[in-house]
């Protein structure tokens, strides 16, 4: 499993955390948020941070210098040389060419980029209910997706657990928007070079979790 690396594309709310954290746990890879990194520079307040907000909030994306340097930065750390799953980056054909560019640098290769197809129906539904433990980082969804005791996280027992500020019906629409203008060419960009694969996202967390493990295993044998 050296080096493998595999890029989870999908429309906000597909499930593209949910799988990546599973994935980790499966193959010990290291899921790579750049959604995650993003708000950790606000809530620190460095100076990408401060840029990225206002954005984040509007539901637009941050700019591709504030993305790919925050992705550089995160990639080149020891943890990540086992390999890793890209969630929600790249999301514009700039950052596509710039992971291509840092991947040969290293002489590495994306072994999948695995796009997760949703109704964009299922969306508003899917991100107005979701949740995290504000502890452990566990994904919840309020009608798909509970803790087995209410209000404990089933991850590490936690009882504190939180929203995103950008969960809310209005930004869904921008983020939608921003999906299908800037994100969804990169599924013709993965499918010219061969790497490309599809799941069905619309059945149930374990189902896709077993179709999704088994495209990763084949891709790094
Ligand atoms: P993304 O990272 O693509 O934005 P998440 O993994 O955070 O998506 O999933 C969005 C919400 O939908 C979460 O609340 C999660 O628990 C829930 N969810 C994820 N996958 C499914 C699924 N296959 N069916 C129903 N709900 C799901
Ligand atoms: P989701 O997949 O549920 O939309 P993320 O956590 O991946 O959520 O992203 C949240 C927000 O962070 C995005 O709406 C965007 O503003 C910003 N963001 C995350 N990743 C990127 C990226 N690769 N390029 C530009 N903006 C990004
Ligand atoms: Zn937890």
């Amino acid at each position: 499993m050296e080096n493998q690396i595999s890029i989870l594309l999908g429309p906000p709310g597909a499930g593209k955390g949910t799988q990546a954290r599973m994935l980790e746990n499966q193959f010990g890879l290291v899921q790579l948020s750049t959604g995650d990194l993003l708000r950790a520079a606000v809530a620190a307040g460095t100076d990408a941070g401060k840029q990225a907000k206002a954005v984040m909030e509007d539901g637009d994306l941050v700019s591709d210098d504030i993305v790919i340097a925050i992705l550089r930065d995160r990639l080149g750390e020891a943890d990540c040389a086992k390999g890793v799953i890209l969630d929600g980056f790249p999301r514009t054909t700039v950052q596509a060419e710039a992971l291509d560019a840092l991947l040969s640098e290293t002489g590495q290769r994306i072994n999948a980029a695995i796009s997760l197809e949703v109704d964009d129906g299922a969306m508003v539904t899917r991100i107005s209910g979701r949740y995290t433990c504000g502890g452990c980082g566990e994904g919840y969804h309020d009608s798909f997706k509970q803790p087995a005791k209410s209000d404990v996280c089933d991850t590490c027992g936690g009882g504190v657990f939180k929203r995103r500020a950008d969960d809310n019906a209005e930004t869904v629409a921008s983020r939608l928007e921003a999906y299908h203008a800037q994100t969804a060419p990169l599924i013709a960009y993965y499918d010219g070079k061969g790497a490309l694969q599809s799941v069905d996202a619309m059945g149930d967390i374990d189902a896709i979790a077993k179709e999704l493990g088994a495209l990763v295993a084949l891709a790094t044998a």
